[in-house]
């Protein structure tokens, strides 16, 4: 069941993504993150380095 992203929620999703993927080492790793902007939950799952982070 995809949802869709307001694009706040998107840039805020891939800059976490792309700052733990730095520091992760074991996957998969799954968070809920609110949006700085308009504060919805942004669920992030990452099940490997390939993995570009989605949001379902
Ligand atoms: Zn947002």
């Amino acid at each position: 069941m995809a949802e869709t992203l307001e694009a706040c929620c998107r840039r805020a999703r891939d800059t976490y993504v792309e700052r733990i993927s730095k520091v992760i080492t074991s996957y998969p790793v799954i968070k809920s993150i609110p949006c700085p902007k308009c504060r919805q939950i942004i669920q992030i799952r990452m099940y490997g380095p390939e993995s570009p982070g989605e949001a379902t």
